[in-house]
């Protein structure tokens, strides 16, 4: 049966990561079908709440900043996490997070430091997708079919088939495409099509989760509001997120170990508890949203012409906000890849790059969550019983209780090195030398032309943002103008090889760079460094393309 649809990319989910991926194909001129099974518009489950910086720069390169930056809490909202005995109670301490109005100027905060030209942003799921959908329903070159769901494909030489289900009037779509990618969630059929399994720990915490509106809650509030309120009180822990900033919360109740049902704690008790509010408070729950806290890794990330992203590669609890993100980060490191090698300047060995780049990162990532959240566990069982004492022992117990939640907490929240320290060590597209990566932690990173590190960030003596200057594809930066790049322009042109040479003229940039020239990937690493040109160009652009150098120059 001939087709109905004939793309080079077909992607499977139109969730987060399917729409950046799509979005980012089409941006580099690929024709990408998107298959969702939700209705046009169809908002998600009110889960993730904060847009790691990294994942806003990508969404700057792709446009939709702005409009992202101007949706969700009300602009002068505080964006900082509280901690206090209940969310009405008595504050132990806080970190400050600017507003969304500030977030540009703001100074001498815990996430105010970072070389970036856009800071994170803390906006609900349901207010992002449907910013992230109509910007990607207007990218040409991308067709989004809704209410379509993607049963099942097979793989050929040349590409894939894959059949669907058109859920309005239940007749069968087809679709031929080079390239299948699962951005199909946690219950990915692809992922399992592919014969890749889930390991790890499946069950790290439950959560009984309750989304409801509640106008009452900001006029009750005895301190400032915030984004992320957090309750600590010997009857019951857990957090509340301002949702629209007005009379929208999600709260999460963190059960025991030994609370292994969703229903074996009274919800209503559990919600007045942590709020600290009598039974005359009026709420309205809207959903319920009970969720099992895992860290679960696909033991790999692609089957010849499949591949998989985001939550269909791995799942875990969503410390430090680094779910989705880390999904979106798959798939700007998919995208170019598969990118080049369609567009046909790149070998289809650059796709291997994939699964060595990544997995390590969200493998390291997992356990960093999986560890924080038991951390904060411990945290929760620790709480003093005298912690809503009044008088000066309970307020000392109060602050010393409050350091120990800012100290663990603002790694999380503050998460810098995860953001922008990591690097892919064992890429295959990578021309590594003899300096190492400097070392990250969650909260800490060092910027570094390392090659496999980010391209470090500056702002140039133009005013305009480095990542705003450098090309769609690979850009070769030059701190010295008085070095000869020709020949490495003209390896390059031979080989339709996109390269953007890229004069940096910026206060600080030769010490920050350290070499004379540094080669930038489309996805802002670093591919290469150095002080002169390579004795061989066409070598080293032959191995960032993913091809076996068959000529010298
Ligand atoms: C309580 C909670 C809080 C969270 N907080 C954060 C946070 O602050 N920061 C963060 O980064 N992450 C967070 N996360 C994680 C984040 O929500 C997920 O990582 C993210 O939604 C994953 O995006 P995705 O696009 O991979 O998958 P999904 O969002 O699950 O999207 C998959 C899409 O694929 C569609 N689909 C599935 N099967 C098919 C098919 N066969 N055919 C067609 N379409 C299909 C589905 O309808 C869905 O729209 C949180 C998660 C939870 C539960």
């Amino acid at each position: 049966m001939a087709p109905n649809y004939e793309v080079q990319v077909l992607v499977v989910g139109a969730g987060p990561v399917g729409l950046s991926l799509a979005m980012d194909l089409a941006q580099r001129g690929i024709t990408v079908l998107t298959a969702e099974i939700r209705h046009r518009g169809e908002p998600p489950n009110v889960k993730c709440n904060h847009v790691a910086a990294r994942t806003m720069e990508i969404f700057r390169r792709l446009g939709v900043a702005r409009a992202l930056r101007n949706t969700g809490l009300p602009p002068g909202y505080a964006n900082d996490v509280a901690y206090r005995t209940t969310v009405t109670g008595m504050e132990l301490s806080r970190i400050p997070i600017p507003a969304r109005q500030d977030r540009y100027t703001a100074t001498g905060g815990p996430d105010t430091w970072w070389p970036t030209p856009e800071p994170p942003h803390r906006i609900n799921q349901i207010y992002l997708e449907p910013v992230l959908f109509a910007h990607a329903a207007s990218t040409p070159g991308l067709t989004i079919l809704n209410r379509t769901r993607i049963d099942s494909f097979v793989q050929d030489e040349e590409g894939v088939s894959a059949t669907g289900t058109d859920l309005d009037t239940g007749e069968a779509v087809q679709v031929r495409a080079r390239y299948i990618v699962g951005c199909d969630g946690g219950r990915s059929e692809v992922r399992r099509a592919i014969g890749a399994t889930l390991s790890g720990t499946d069950v790290v915490g439950r959560v009984q989760s309750t989304y409801f509106r509640a106008p009452e809650l900001l006029g009750l509030l005895k301190h400032k509001p915030a984004w992320a309120t957090f309750a600590l009180n010997p009857r019951r822990s857990g957090n509340v997120y301002a949702i629209d900033g007005r009379e929208t919360w999600l709260l999460h109740n963190y059960l025991t170990t030994e609370e292994t049902d969703f229903e074996s704690v009274d919800r209503d008790w559990a919600i007045r508890q942590i709020l600290g509010v009598g039974p005359d408070f009026r709420y309205e729950i809207i959903s319920k949203e009970d969720w099992v806290g895992r860290r679960l890794l696909a033991n790999r990330f692609r089957d010849r012409r499949a591949f998989i992203c985001g939550d269909a590669a791995h799942l875990w609890i969503p410390m430090a906000g680094y779910g989705m993100n880390a999904g979106i980060a798959d798939a700007m490191n998919l995208s170019w890849l598969l990118a080049s090698h369609l567009n046909g300047w790149a070998g289809e060995g650059v796709l291997d790059a994939y699964e060595a780049e990544r997995w390590p990162i969200t493998e390291q990532v997992s356990h960093f969550a999986m560890n924080h959240a038991l951390a904060l566990q411990k945290q929760r069982e620790a709480v003093p019983a005298d912690i809503e004492q009044l008088g000066p022992e309970g307020e000392a117990l109060r602050a010393a209780c409050g350091r120990a939640l800012y100290d663990l907490n603002v790694q999380q929240y503050c998460c810098g090195g995860l953001n922008f320290g990591y690097f892919y060590d064992h890429s295959p597209i990578v021309m590594y030398d003899e300096e190492a990566a400097p070392p990250y932690t969650m909260y800490d990173f060092t910027p570094s032309t390392v090659p496999g590190c980010r391209t470090p960030h500056l702002w140039l003596d133009d005013g305009r943002s480095l990542y705003d200057a450098l090309g769609p594809e690979y850009t070769l930066m030059r701190l010295d103008p008085a070095v000869d790049v020709h020949p490495f322009e003209e390896a390059a042109h031979a080989r339709g090889f996109p390269l953007e040479v890229l004069d940096v003229k910026a206060s600080g940039a030769v010490a920050l760079f350290g070499r004379k020239l540094v080669l930038s990937r489309p996805d802002q690493h670093v591919a290469w460094r150095g002080d002169a040109l390579p004795t061989d160009p066409g070598a080293l652009l032959d191995m960032v393309r993913g091809v076996k150098s068959q000529t010298t120059g």
